[in-house]
This record gives C-alpha cells, structure tokens and sequence, in this order.
C-alpha cells in the first residue's frame, strides 16, 4: 500500500498545534504495519533544516505563475519525505500560515492550492516512479488535493482527507477561483464554493473518496449546527464516508517512565518521582510550596476554543479552594493578559508563561495533579491524554475527543473529572468535586492508577487508517 500523507507541519520540527504531534506519530506507526508512506511538505525553512540531505527527483512548471518548483526527497526522523521547493511561496520568516505579526499571508490560496495540485501529480507517476495508492490530505490547506484528483479522473488514487479542526477552513474570495485553475464546474454548491466563496476544506469534505476526523465524538457532532461551521449539511450527506478514529500519544515523547524533560522519572508503581516533579514545578514557578490543594496545568492556545476563558472566570474559586495553577501557552490577547493579571494578584497561587516551550509543556504536564482541558469544541485534544499517561488527572468538558478518553471519577472506571455546561460555573462545581476527591488520598490515588492505565497507543488507530485506504484500494 503506497500512501502520499500530504500535510505542513511535523513535530519536532515545525509544530503550530496537535496537528504536528499527529503528523510525527502517525506515519510511522502505518509504516510499521507495512505500508509504504511518504510525506509531501512544502518546504518551509525549519522542515529542510529537519530534513538534512535533499535529492531533486523532478522540477516542475506550475500552473500558478511562480518560477518552476522542485520536488526534492529527504527523510524527517526516518519517515521519506518529498518537499515541494518554491522559495517565493515558503522561504518566509513567520508560521506556515501567517506572517510574523499574525497576519494570514496574501497569498494563502496560492501557496496551499500548490501543495494540492503537487499531490495530485504524483498520480502521472512523474516523480520518482512512485505513483501512490492512496492520497491522504491534512485539513484545509491540503483540502485541494482531492478535488485535483477529482479534475483529474480516470484511474486516479483513492483520497482521504482528514479534518482536524473543521474551524479552520481555508476561505478566499470568489475572484481567486480561476487562479486554482480547477474546472469551471467545480465553483459550485456541488463543489468547493460556500457562501459565494472558495472554500479550501469544504474541498476536500466533497470530494475526497473517504473523510476522517480524529475522535468518533467530534464525527458525530461536526454532522449538527452546532459544531458543523456551517458543513453540517454536506457531512450528513457524506456520513457514509464519514469515520471517527481517534489520535494516539507518541510514547516515544510522552512516557513520564523515560521522559529526559521532565526532574525525574517515574511510574504507576513508583510515583516518588512525580512528586519530585511537582515541587520542582512550583518552585521553578514561584509557586507556594505549602498549598493545600492541588495544582492544575494548562497547555494550550489561548483561543475560544479551548474555552480558558472560563477557566480565568473561575479562578476565584479555584484559588479560593486551595488550589494552584500552572499555565502555559499563547494567543489572544485579553486572554494573555486576563492570565498575566491574575498571576500578578496571586503570585504564590498562580503562575502564567505566556509563549511556546516545549520543555515546559512536560514539566507541567508532569508535576501538575490535573490537567483542565475546558474547551468549547475539542475534535480530539491531546494534552488530557498526556495527563492520564503521567497521572495528572483531567478536567475536561464532555465534548469531542474529551468525551471519547476521559471518564468521570463518578462511575468505577473512571480517570478524570467531566463537565457539561460551557459555563464559569459548572467549571466552578467541577473545581470543587476535585477538591472534594483531593480530599480523600486513596480515592485519588486509585483514580491515578486507572488514568495511567489508559493505552492511547497508535497501532490500533493505524490499523484503522489502513483498513480504511484497503477499503478504497482492495488489491494494494
Ligand atoms: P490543538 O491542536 O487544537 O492546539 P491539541 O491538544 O490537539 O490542541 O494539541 C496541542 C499540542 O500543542 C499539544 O502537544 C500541546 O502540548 C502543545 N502546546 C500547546 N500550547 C503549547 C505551548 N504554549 N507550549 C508548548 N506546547 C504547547
């Protein structure tokens, strides 16, 4: 089975969210099933610094009025990888998608249409002589290549597109239409036009042979108004082509018995170490080391997303009950600033790090005792699963990929705290369950034990994927 994985991020890389985790995991673990899977990346500057020695296998005219591009092949972290090598789209300083100033690039719908028009290329077996049996695109950046393959006919590659976050979707105005030089036809309501406009992942929701998305949770719900951004419609239509598999955590990264990031290493069997963890934690922070309660972590964007506007209305409450709190991460700005106040007014009780460190993401995922994850939508979330495999408890609301790995301390099995309402206080009420359990040792204690159970492993979500393109390419 030859798989095209078509994306732009790779952790350690290039990471701007999980999609980097999943992109650095998942390819691997479908190699070690046997498949034959490369990468197609565009070449942004931190990927070929990854990437070392590069081989040019073709150059290519495009149908976008840049210079030829190169197709060159390497490897990042053993994985092939082919990288689409167009200077005047991404030999720029900022993110992927943005200039340094946050600012989406001008000509985003230039840059990511190229990505998708290259994968569809390597259906004429004009690259290296590997033609593959399957096309797998990433969100709406990759969103195009399906509906090239579409345009394309004839015996093409089957194409699977996965959504990682449907919010994110790719959206220009209806004039850049004839600059993607796709067929006229395909500026349609049976096509990728919404709303008057063109639309990169409602792309690949229509024309891809099958869809995925990363929890069977946020599958279902994505097909509502609620959390369908407006694709609820078509995703209902397609529901057949429609699966929910859900992400892995990479052990290779994310095991506190052999972590080198973290003070000290520990396991379900000997946690001495993670209380190590814990007070190197908040010292490092400035934290209190005599609090009574326990310290929860966060680790996220600061977007409505991921909902740590609730978690910043809460704190009272949270600081009120004893409790502690560590958070890292980066985004909008009343947000970081909202953080940044409450850690001036509570200094001993609240600690904020505005900012991307990788590092710091694992002392915290490690020496903190929960792990809040209060988001608005979550398609899988990872940073909950990392808690349960460092016994860093979870508090999540019941949505998306929260609800399908995370269960709440009420039943036997459970290995986290879950709430429902997207409110301040039902975050309030699930503060003070868990200051109640915190209460009770040996209630925590066996909680902890069933969290670090939990198996998250890639190989079960791979077979997935495999059965998936084996259902559209049988004899591959
Ligand atoms: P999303 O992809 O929506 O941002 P996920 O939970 O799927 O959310 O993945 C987020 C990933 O990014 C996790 O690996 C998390 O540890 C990491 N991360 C988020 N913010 C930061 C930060 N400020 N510093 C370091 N790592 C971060």
């Amino acid at each position: 089975m030859q798989v095209l994985y078509v994306s732009t991020e790779v952790y350690p890389a290039l990471k701007t969210g999980g999609l980097a985790d999943v992109n650095a995991a998942l390819p691997p673990a479908l190699i070690r099933l046997g498949a034959d899977v490369r990468l197609l990346l565009p070449a942004f500057p931190a990927l070929l610094k990854a990437a070392g020695q590069l081989e040019r296998v073709a150059k290519l005219d495009t149908v976008f009025g840049t210079a030829p591009v190169e197709i060159s092949r390497g490897t990042l972290d053993g994985v092939p990888a082919y990288f689409i090598v167009a200077p005047e789209f991404y030999a720029r300083r900022g993110n992927p998608y943005t200039d340094a100033k946050g600012q989406d690039w001008p000509d985003n719908h230039l840059r990511f249409a190229l990505l998708g028009w290259v994968a569809a290329r390597f259906a004429d077996s004009a690259f290296d002589g590997w033609r593959p049996d399957i096309v797998h695109s990433h969100d709406w950046h990759a969103g195009l290549a399906p509906a090239y393959l579409a345009a394309r006919g004839g015996d093409r590659p089957g194409s699977v597109f996965t959504v990682h976050n449907l919010s994110y979707q790719g959206q220009f105005p209806a004039e850049t239409f004839g600059a993607l030089h796709l067929p006229p036809h395909f500026f349609g309501l049976q096509g990728l036009e919404f709303y008057g406009k063109v639309n990169f992942i409602k792309a690949g929701l229509h024309y891809a042979d099958r869809i995925t998305t990363v929890s069977p949770t946020y599958a279902r719900e994505i097909q509502t108004p609620q959390q369908g951004c407006g694709m609820e419609g078509l995703l209902r239509s397609r529901a057949g082509a429609l699966t929910g598999i859900l992400n892995g955590v990479d052990p290779q990264e994310w095991n506190p018995a052999s972590d080198p990031r973290i003070p000290a290493r520990y396991d379900a069997g000997h946690l001495e170490g993670k209380a190590v963890c814990k007070t190197a934690l908040q010292t490092g922070l400035g934290l209190g080391l005599n609090a009574a309660g326990p310290l929860f972590g966060a680790v996220s964007r600061l977007t409505t997303q991921k909902g740590l506007d609730l978690l910043l209305g809460a704190l009272p409450r949270l600081t009120a009950g004893g409790g502690q709190l560590a958070l890292l991460g980066a985004g909008d700005a009343d947000l970081e600033q909202g953080f940044r106040a409450a850690a001036a007014a509570h200094p001993r009780a609240v600690a904020v790090r505005i900012g991307y460190d990788e590092d710091r993401a694992h002392r915290i995922v490690a020496g903190a005792d929960v792990m809040v994850v209060p988001s608005r939508f979550e398609p899988c979330g990872l940073t909950q699963m990392y808690g349960l495999a460092y016994g860093t408890l979870p508090l999540v609301r019941r949505v998306g990929g929260l609800a399908d790995t995370v269960t709440d301390a009420a039943v036997p099995e459970g290995d986290g705290f879950v709430f429902e309402e997207t409110n301040v206080a039902a975050l309030g009420a699930a503060l003070e369950r868990v200051f109640s359990v915190w209460r009770e040792p040996h209630i925590w204690a066996a909680l902890r034990r069933q969290a670090m159970r939990a198996d998250f492993g890639w190989e079960p979500s791979a077979r997935r994927y495999l059965d998936l393109y084996r259902g559209l390419r049988p004899h591959a």
